[in-house]
């Protein structure tokens, strides 16, 4: 092993729910329009165009329950409250069949998005990176193991900001479900162990100001929550 000329970065992990145990995150992708009342508030007809896909830097998640500083640079920093699914195993170019193969666990995710500046990137036609990929811009709770959740494809997913709901829709309200969106990213990229997918989010996406706090929930999961101070 050779010596590093800086201390190496220790690898960003969740809590698996019930153990001692984490789940090391490798890489970090995100679905985006995949409830189609989310689509429509956000000026898009929701047919069933394929998938799309953006990521945010491993680094970027966060466990739950940490109180942050608000992010700079954003008068408009949305919650959107998702289905994370933990891969387990490594895949390319799959089938639906072989998809569920891959999933190792699911957790509840809040995709955190400054929404001016995503705006701004739309309008001039830039990258999204810095509205997506900004420090402690993924929430994420523990991960619970599918060995105990089962195959997830339904449950109420809701998000509510200092207890107020906010959001709330059903997992079987995607327009892809999971098994799909993992077929496209899989013929994008190798789908390895320790990726996180963030599968979208359900409509009702809104604003968290300073001294709120956010909690996304998913029946059967842990909580994702974020509180800024
Ligand atoms: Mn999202």
């Amino acid at each position: 092993m050779k010596r590093t000329v800086i201390p190496a970065v220790e690898p960003t992990s969740l809590p698996v729910h019930g153990t001692d145990e984490v789940f090391p995150v490798r890489r970090v992708y995100c679905v985006g329009r995949n409830y189609a009342e989310h689509a429509r508030e956000m000026g898009h007809d929701p047919d069933r165009e394929p998938p799309f896909f953006f990521s945010k830097p491993t680094s970027s998640v966060t466990g739950s329950g940490r109180t942050l500083p608000f992010p700079t640079q954003t008068q408009n920093l949305h919650h959107e409250a998702e289905l994370v699914v933990a891969i387990g195993e490594m895949g390319s170019d799959i089938s639906a069949e072989e998809a569920e193969g891959l999933i190792w666990g699911y957790a509840a995710g809040n995709d955190l998005t400054r929404r001016d500046l995503q705006a701004e990137a739309k309008a001039m036609r830039r990258p999204w990176d810095m509205a997506k990929g900004f420090d402690q811009a993924a929430i994420v709770g523990a991960v619970h193991p599918k060995s105990a959740t089962g195959v997830l494809t339904r449950g109420r997913i809701e998000a509510h900001v200092d207890g107020t709901l906010r959001q709330g829709a059903d997992l079987a309200d995607m327009i892809w479900p999971v098994n799909d969106v993992l077929v496209y990213l899989s013929r994008l990229v190798t789908l390895m162990p320790g990726d996180l997918v963030m599968t979208g989010t359900p409509e009702g996406v809104g604003a968290i100001e300073l001294g709120q706090s956010c909690s996304v929930t998913i029946e059967g999961l842990s909580p994702a929550v974020v509180t800024y101070a």
